[in-house]
């Protein structure tokens, strides 16, 4: 372990959850802020605390900004509830398990995640589909360590090197995304990326985000594992 640095990110690079992610928000939010009918805010790619402080900001609401821990307490009560609907409805996409596989037994790998997903959530995401032991998951940058997910490139590295003192690099961490916000992480974060056409948007706009590396998905094994280690 130590050549590489790899984080994952879940939605719609591992898992397609969107349509139960999505609801677990809108319920966690309304019950957070008692309204039924709030607008809603969008993004791809943002952290939770982003998402939780563009809705608030948008419906007039920030002075409720400090609630965000009981913002995720709520989101947590909500995939307990629907655990059963996240595994019916939700998928891994394919050549994510296989792709977590091959870095778990790579000596030359350590894998973890970066994700925007707020810890707890990030668990309840991978076990609904039996991915938890795959990566790292006591390693990583998530969606409540920082609002901005550039930020949590230096946390996840920082973490990584308390638990087992490996340093890694800008040339050894490689963000693997679907979004211009993971592409944006690298960048200003200090990472490589690999970026991947399994999200809500093409190649092209990846590329153009900054991406070099782009995958049309994470089914040809070999193929990713030469893009993370090149
Ligand atoms: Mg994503």
């Amino acid at each position: 372990m130590g050549e590489r640095l790899v984080l994952w990110d879940i939605d719609k690079t591992l898992v397609d959850v969107e349509s139960v992610g999505g609801s677990v928000f809108s319920a966690a939010f309304t019950a957070f802020s008692g309204l039924d009918d709030y607008v809603p805010s969008r993004g791809p790619g943002r952290t939770e605390w982003q998402w939780f402080l563009d809705t608030l900001a948008v419906n007039n609401l920030t002075h409720l900004a400090e609630g965000f821990p009981r913002f995720l307490r709520l989101q947590d009560v909500e995939f307990r509830r629907r655990a059963t609907e996240l595994r019916a409805r939700g998928r891994v996409l394919p050549g994510a398990r296989e792709a977590l596989e091959r870095c778990a037994a790579s000596p030359d790998v350590l894998s973890s995640l970066l994700t925007g997903n707020a810890v707890g959530n990030a668990h309840h995401k991978l076990q609904a589909f039996g991915l938890e032991s795959l990566v790292e998951t006591r390693l990583g940058g998530y969606g409540d360590d920082h609002w901005n997910r550039s930020e949590l490139v230096g946390i996840a590295r920082r973490r990584v090197h308390e638990a087992t003192g490996l340093e890694f690099t800008p040339a050894t961490t490689v963000l693997v995304g679907d979004t211009p916000n993971d592409v944006r992480a690298a960048l200003e974060g200090g990472a490589r990326v690999v970026a991947v056409a399994t999200g809500y948007c093409d190649a092209d706009t990846l590329r153009a985000a900054g991406a070099t590396t782009v995958l049309d998905d994470l089914s040809d094994t070999e193929a990713v594992m030469e893009a993370l280690l090149a």
